[in-house]
C-alpha cells in the first residue's frame, strides 16, 4: 500500500493569498485601487534599464547582486556589505523565518499586520502568534507582553498595511531592547511616503537584533519586477545570504531597481502627489461621514458602521468601476482599503456612490481570535 505523503508540519495551514482584484467584468475603464500600487508607474530610466537588458536574456544574472546594493547603500547612506536583495521583501520575510524559526518557536505579529508573517511562519513550521492593537495602532506593550522565551521573530510593519498607522522610531527601539532573544523586523515597505523617516535603518545599524526591510514594489513603482531588500546586523545577513538562491534576481530586475533607487527626483514627485491626493481623499471621505485614521502611507482604511455597510460600499465602488480591498482577512471587515490613485481616480472615488453615505456608528472592532491572543490581549 502507498505511504501518506505529507508535507511538512504547517503548511496545510497556509491560507492562499488573494491578490487585490484587477478587473470588473463589462468595464473597461475600471480603477485598481486594490494593490497600493504606485498610479504613476516607474521612473522611466527603470523603464529603459530593464529595455536594456533584454538584450542579455541568455547571460546569468550575477550573484552578489553589487551593483544594486551599491546603489542601494549610496542612496540611503547604508554599508553594501550588510543590504540582502530578494524577490520582494517578501522573499527577505521568507529568509528570515526559515533561518530563525521552526517548530517549537513562535513568531510574533500584531492584530492587522501584514498577511505575509503568518504564511512564512507556518511554511517554516513555526508558532504564528498575534497580539491586539489600539485602535489600530501598533502596540509595543503587547508585543513586549507577547514575547515568550521561544520567541525569535517579531515583525512590525511600519508603517503598517491595511491601516496606514505607524508607531516612532523610539517605541521600536524599546522594543527591541526588551526582546533580546528576537529579531526585530521593521518592515518598512511604505518608507518612502513618510518624511524624515529612514525606516529603521539606523535602528538597523546600530543594534544587534534589529533588521529593516524595503521594498521596490510601492513608491518606485515596480510590483511587477519583484525587488525588495532587507538591511541588518553582518551576521544575519551572511545568515540569509547562505539560503538565498544563487540567481533569486534576474538581471532585468537588477538593473530596473538599480535606475529606480537612483532616480530620486521621481521618488520625491510621488511622495508629494501621493500626500497631496491623500489629504483631498481622506477629507472627501470625511465630508461623506466615513472615517478614516490618519494615513502615513499610499492608501487609506475607511471605516464603516459595519460589514454589511462596508461591503455594499464595495459593490456600488465597484459598480463605477472603482476596484477597492476588502480586509476582511485582517481583521477588518467593516473597513475597505483605498489605495491613493492620480488625481483622475480621486474625482471618482471622491463623490462616493450614494449606498456608501449612511452615517457611521461607532467602530467596534473584531475581537481576539482565539484563547492565546485573549491571553495577550489581557496581560
Ligand atoms: C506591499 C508590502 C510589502 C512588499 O512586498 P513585496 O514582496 O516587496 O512586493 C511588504 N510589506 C508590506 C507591509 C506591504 O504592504
Amino acid at each position: 500500500m502507498a505511504r501518506h505523503i505529507a508535507p511538512q508540519p504547517g503548511i496545510m495551514e497556509i491560507a492562499l493569498y488573494q491578490g487585490g482584484a484587477a478587473h470588473v467584468a463589462g468595464r473597461s475603464d475600471a480603477v485598481k485601487l486594490s494593490s497600493n500600487e504606485n498610479p504613476f508607474g516607474p521612473s522611466d530610466k527603470a523603464r529603459e534599464a530593464v529595455i536594456r537588458a533584454a538584450h542579455n536574456l541568455h547571460r546569468y544574472p550575477n550573484t552578489d547582486h553589487a551593483s544594486l546594493r551599491a546603489a542601494i547603500g549610496e542612496v540611503h547612506g547604508l554599508d553594501p556589505d550588510r543590504i540582502i536583495c530578494g524577490v520582494g521583501s517578501d522573499e527577505i520575510i521568507h529568509f528570515l523565518c526559515q533561518a530563525y524559526a521552526g517548530p517549537g518557536d513562535e513568531v510574533l505579529f500584531t492584530e492587522h499586520g501584514f498577511l505575509m508573517y503568518r504564511i512564512s511562519a507556518h511554511a517554516a513550521g513555526a508558532t504564528p502568534v498575534q497580539v491586539r492593537e489600539r485602535d489600530r495602532v501598533t502596540d509595543i506593550d503587547a508585543l513586549i507582553a507577547g514575547a515568550t522565551d521561544n520567541t525569535r521573530l517579531i515583525f512590525v510593519a511600519n508603517p503598517n498595511n491595511p491601516t496606514g498607522t505607524m508607531v516612532g522610531l523610539a517605541d521600536l527601539e524599546r522594543l527591541a531592547r526588551a526582546v533580546p532573544q528576537a529579531i526585530v523586523v521593521v518592515d518598512a515597505a511604505y518608507a518612502e511616503y513618510v518624511d524624515e523617516y529612514d525606516g529603521g535603518a539606523e535602528l538597523a545599524t546600530r543594534l544587534p537584533n534589529v533588521v529593516m526591510t524595503r521594498t521596490f514594489s510601492k513608491i518606485y513603482g515596480l510590483g511587477g519586477l519583484r525587488v525588495g531588500w532587507g538591511y541588518g546586523p553582518r551576521a544575519i545577513i551572511d545568515v540569509l545570504n547562505r539560503i538565498r538562491g544563487p540567481f533569486n534576481l534576474s538581471t532585468a530586475a537588477m538593473e530596473g531597481a538599480e535606475a529606480a533607487v537612483r532616480d530620486r527626483d521621481h521618488v520625491d514627485r510621488c511622495r508629494a502627489e501621493n500626500a497631496r491626493m491623500r489629504a483631498w481623499l481622506a477629507e472627501a471621505l470625511m465630508e461623506k461621514g466615513v472615517p478614516t485614521d490618519t494615513s502615513c502611507a499610499n492608501f487609506i482604511l475607511a471605516r464603516f458602521a459595519d460589514q454589511a455597510t462596508a461591503e455594499a460600499c464595495d459593490e456600488a465602488l465597484k459598480a463605477e468601476g472603482l476596484i477597492v480591498r476588502r480586509v476582511g482577512g485582517y481583521g477588518l471587515p467593516n473597513c475597505l482599503r483605498i489605495t491613493i490613485g492620480d488625481e483622475a481616480s480621486r474625482r471618482r472615488v471622491a463623490p462616493w456612490p450614494s449606498g456608501c453615505s449612511r452615517p457611521p456608528a461607532p467602530v467596534r472592532m473584531a475581537g481576539p481570535r482565539n484563547e492565546r491572543d485573549r491571553r495577550l490581549a489581557s496581560p
